[in-house]
């Protein structure tokens, strides 16, 4: 099936402007003619409401996105003519962009396709050591898992592809959960123990969140480890301990850790195994499973305080109506992890909210600091790897 006779979504007039100006996604309010022949491809070809043909892009027809480009005309590459190229050419130069950052199959772990950034949009393909976790977030690619699939196996040579289409954000596309290895995978075991800079995690790609591991913190956690000498630190939602494994690798006196999942605290003791075989390293390490919401003020009322206090909740806000809501627990949590601070301390706070902008958080961030009657720095914007 060649792409360039897919059908056609037109635009209304002057809605072609974000297009042109290379902004992937197509809203339904932009609209003015939906396709008239059924997308079976998942992918429609783009018009301005004068005839211009713009470029091609995944169809969404349930979702306030109806689509999400992957190709521009006025690029200077031909588009892709089928499918098989596609995923071919778009996979093998997200690789080769991989490794020109230094990453290399088996050595480390690292986010092989992040989804718009590669021109996939709705595509996430996470490596750990030989095995690749797969997510298909939107509905037009969603058609294409099998070729994807198949594809990535060509392009390197995995011991394992597990598919973990499993985020809820699927339910605005119209798609139900799916999740399974790929049939060709040699290695079926559902965690294993994986490189990421140097440091050693056990990856539960199966039942652990989002792939299994965070990947989007590997920046981060560098900035963290060059402030962690001699220091106290406390780890809130600490999930399997990334930010533990490498403030103690990186010499921290003591690591408190708080999280409401015992699955992941239990996942947290592995990888300080896998990581420290002195048992006073690991000793450093403490862990509490708690609402840390709540543990806060339970350790603020203690008289704790800490010359590090990580803050990294899962997203608060899904949609931009819970914006106000979020923003009022992002700043409840800032306030008191800032009351826990040691004078001349540091705060790694952090949102994956989507809808919580950088500038809106930093303005969350003052405003807790003011509450909390201290004074602060903004030292760095902290952003995903
Ligand atoms: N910093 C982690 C990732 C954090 S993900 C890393 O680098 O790997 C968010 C974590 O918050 C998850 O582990 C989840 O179990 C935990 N969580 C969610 N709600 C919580 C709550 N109210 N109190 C404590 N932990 C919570």
């Amino acid at each position: 099936m060649s792409l360039s006779s897919q059908p056609i979504l037109a635009l209304k007039p002057g809605r072609e402007k974000s297009v042109l100006r290379r902004h992937p996604w197509i809203f339904s309010g932009a609209v003015e003619k939906m396709p008239e022949s059924p997308v079976n491809d998942g992918v429609v070809r783009i018009f301005s409401s004068s005839g211009t043909e713009l470029g091609l892009g995944f169809f969404s027809p349930k979702s306030a996105i109806t689509a999400r480009m992957f190709y521009w005309c006025q690029k200077a590459s031909k588009p892709p003519q089928s499918f098989e190229q596609l995923f071919h050419e778009f996979l093998g130069r997200a690789k080769s962009e991989r490794e020109s950052l230094g990453f290399q199959l088996g050595e480390d772990s690292f986010r092989l396709v992040f989804s718009e950034a590669d021109y996939l949009p709705g595509l996430i393909v996470d490596v750990y050591g030989k095995v690749a976790v797969v997510m298909i977030l939107a509905a037009g690619m969603d058609l294409h898992r099998d070729l994807i699939l198949t594809t990535l196996q060509t392009i390197y040579p995995f011991d394992a592809i597990f598919e973990r289409s499993d985020d809820p954000v699927r339910e605005k596309e119209g798609l139900s959960p799916r999740t399974g290895f790929a049939p060709a995978s040699l290695n079926q075991a559902k965690q294993i123990t994986v490189p990421v800079d140097g440091l050693k995690f056990v990856v539960d790609f199966v039942d652990g969140q989002k792939s299994g591991f965070y990947l989007d913190q590997r920046e981060n956690r560098k900035i963290l480890m060059r402030h962690c000498k001699d220091k106290s630190v406390l780890n809130a939602f600490c999930y399997t301990g990334s930010f533990t494994v490498a403030a103690l690798q990186a010499g921290a006196r003591s690591v408190l850790n708080i999280d409401s999942s015992q699955p992941a605290l239990d996942r947290l003791t592995e990888n300080l195994s896998l990581n420290f075989t002195d048992a006073e390293i690991r000793s450093r390490s403490s862990s509490v499973c708690a609402n840390a919401f709540e543990h806060l003020r339970v350790l603020e009322s203690s008289g704790k305080k800490f010359d590090i206090v990580l803050l990294d909740p899962p997203k608060l806000a899904n949609s931009s109506s819970q914006v106000d809501k979020a923003a009022r627990a992002y700043k409840d949590l800032i306030l008191h992890g800032l009351k826990l601070l040691n004078p001349g301390g540091y705060m790694f706070a952090f949102s994956c909210s989507h809808h919580i902008g950088q500038d809106l958080f930093q303005k969350i961030a003052f405003g807790a600091a003011l509450d909390a009657g201290v004074e602060v720095t903004m030292v760095a914007p902290l952003l995903q790897s």
